[in-house]
């Protein structure tokens, strides 16, 4: 119910009440007074029939009261006149021409009481008021009672009955009822009207803000409040309409210029820019947590984690593998897995690091052959972040309609990856200098540097595990003369050869170094003392079936190598390498081209004897 509607009734509901208490009062009003003029009415014809008998009785024309009783009965209203005379009356008289006795009870109360009776009759059609009063004896006043009478003063002598017909009472107060109800309901109709009228403007901009407010509820700011005609009501209108003016300015800005810090809009877009707004300010807020925490992060594995920790926790992902692929060597590497990962990406290529989209198998099925989970669904989406280097995030779902999420997620996850992106390249930078630092450029194999550091932390956790190294010092025969006769270069080259065959001929866990000009120290990996001869004859054996170009010419050149078993010959790395040289040197003093392994025998210096 509208509040005019309302407004109506209330009205309409107290001016009912008032209206039938009007008519109320006004009835009984009228009844009353009504009632109190038929009583007056009726006691006058009383007093006039009482006077008129009296005045019969003293001229000795009592015989004669039947014509003026009948000249009073028939007065307008009269319905009935009769006298009642008293028990000593009728005693001292007789009952009279007429049977002058009491009709009825209230005769026979007004003959014995001496007092006035009044009694109102209505039924639905007709009013009457029924009066009889006393006659009294009296010696005193103009007539004498008891002159005639047998009777002592004040005895009732009879008792005159008047009816009146009082209807004209009752349609009179029923008319003035009805013209007084028809005035008020007029009356009130009018009220209703002009206060409906005064009210409907205000109404209206009433009706008009809550509309506007509703609608700004929902977002919608560009409806405007209707001000109507009213001086008063057009001012409120423009005053809303002001603010709702720069509210819904300022809202798109604000939405479009916090817009720009995010590239992708997370939640639906609402109809509502402070909506999209707070989505938006939520969405900087977390990738504003994110970046600070990334940029103290020490090593790319901890970057890698912790957008590992995102797409778990905020956006539930289950099964997902972070996949590095140089751009260069076309090498993938898998960086983080969940359930580790469910293709054979670092074995070859992969298709969505190769055309630059995501590949979805929801959208194209087997779109990928190195996917090796048929039940599984994937969706690898490449990510550039530098010319160097493409992340692929690859998210295993086991149903369609995850995947449709996740398809959802690819924009948002695309804001954390482009936050990441600076300090993953900065991460990648650091690893490559550190690997320069630790790699000689020459040959590609580990520097001095490298081996320090390894001596440090790897080899004192050999020692704890009692994991055996052979060490091999390995040296070109007579390498200055390469130099001499074919240049520099060639002598660069001869480097090369050997680095190759060294790495060709030990295993990935065994470690090359390029100690000093063209002096190399390996350490073999858990090996025993046959193992480091097999693989120090093999680097020996190999090496002297190379050929080393040399312009138009080649030639071959040999090595010698000197052998130590780590722990077994000494606890110390340090001087591990030192056995290993002074026995490189036994090999070059007894004809070179020769594996020497370590004896006790070999040492020379005393010093060193008694370690030993
Ligand atoms: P030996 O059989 O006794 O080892 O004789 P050698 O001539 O090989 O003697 P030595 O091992 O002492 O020779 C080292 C030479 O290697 C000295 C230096 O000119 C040369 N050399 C060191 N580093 C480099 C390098 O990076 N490139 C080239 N071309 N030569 C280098
Ligand atoms: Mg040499
Ligand atoms: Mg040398």
């Amino acid at each position: 119910m509208s509040t005019r509607q309302k407004l109506t009734l209330t009205l309409s509901i107290i001016f009912l009440i008032f209206l039938i208490v009007m008519v109320i009062l006004i009835t009984f009003n009228f009844r009353d007074s009504g009632i109190n003029s038929a009583q007056k009415r009726a006691m006058l014809t009383a007093e006039v029939v009482k006077s008129g008998l009296t005045a019969h009785m003293v001229n000795g024309m009592m015989d004669k009261r039947a014509y003026f009783l009948n000249q009073i009965e028939n007065i307008d209203n009269v319905s009935a006149l009769w006298i009642a005379r008293s028990p000593s009356v009728i005693k001292q008289f007789g009952e009279g021409f007429n049977n002058e006795i009491a009709r009825d009870a209230i005769d026979k109360a007004v003959l014995n009481s001496g007092e006035i009776q009044k009694e109102m009759t209505e039924t639905t059609t007709k009013s009457t008021m029924r009066m009889t009063i006393p006659f009294k004896a009296t010696a005193f006043g103009d007539t004498n009672c008891l002159s005639c009478h047998n009777a002592k003063e004040g005895e009732v002598l009879g008792a005159i009955s008047i009816i009146l017909d009082v209807s004209d009472v009752r349609g009179s107060s029923f008319s003035t009822v009805g013209y007084a109800t028809i005035a008020i309901a007029i009356l009130m109709f009018f009220i209703i009207l002009t206060i409906n009228r005064y009210f409907k403007p205000y109404i209206k901009i009433f009706y008009s803000i809550k509309d506007v407010m509703m609608a700004a509820y929902d977002g919608n700011y560009s409806k405007r409040v209707d001000g109507g005609d009213l001086k008063e009501s057009k001012s409120v209108a423009n005053m809303l309409n002001s603010l709702l003016e720069k509210l819904q300015k300022v809202f798109l800005e604000i939405d479009k210029k916090v817009y720009i810090f995010v590239q992708n809009r997370g939640e639906e877009i609402s109809k509502d820019p402070l909506v999209n707004i707070n989505n938006t300010i939520d969405q900087l807020s977390e990738i504003y947590k994110f970046k600070q925490t990334i940029e103290h992060d020490k090593e790319l594995e901890d970057i890698y984690k912790r957008l590992a920790y995102i797409f778990k926790n905020k956006f539930d992902l289950e099964d997902f593998s972070i996949i590095e692929a140089d751009t260069f060597s076309g090498l993938k590497n898998v960086v983080y897995s969940v359930n580790g990962c469910h293709c054979e990406v670092e074995k070859g290529e992969c298709r969505a690091d190769r055309i630059n989209s995501m590949v979805d198998s929801t959208i194209f099925e087997s779109s990928c052959s190195k996917f090796n989970q048929p039940n599984l669904n994937y969706l690898c989406i490449p990510y550039s972040i530098s010319n160097e280097l493409n992340l692929i995030i690859s998210i295993v779902t086991k149903t369609e309609k995850e995947s449709l999420r996740v398809r959802s997620l690819v924009n948002l996850i695309e804001d954390y990856i482009a936050t990441a992106q600076p300090a993953i390249v900065s991460k990648k930078l650091m690893q490559i200098l550190n690997k320069m630092a630790r790699v000689d450029q020459l040959t590609g194999m580990y520097n001095r540097k490298y081996l320090d550091e390894f001596t440090e932390t790897t080899i004192p956790q050999a020692l704890r595990t009692n994991t055996p190294y052979g060490v091999l010092m390995i040296d070109i025969d007579f390498f200055k003369m390469i130099n001499d006769t074919y240049g520099h270069d060639v002598g660069d080259e001869g480097i090369r050869v050997v680095s190759r065959v060294i790495k060709e001929s030990i295993r990935s866990s065994d470690i090359a170094i390029r100690y000093g000009g063209e002096e190399f120290i390996v350490l073999l990996h858990n090996c025993d003392k046959n193992f480091i001869k097999e693989v120090a004859e093999k680097i020996r054996t190999n090496f002297a079936k190379q050929k080393i170009s040399a312009g138009t010419e080649s030639f071959s050149k040999t090595l010698s190598i000197g052998t130590v078993m780590f722990p077994q010959d000494s606890k110390s790395i340090w001087k591990c390498i030192k056995y290993a040289d002074m026995s490189l040197y036994y090999a070059k003093e007894h004809g070179r081209n020769q594996v020497i392994s370590f004896d006790k025998s070999i040492i020379k210096d005393d010093s060193m004897q008694d370690s030993f």
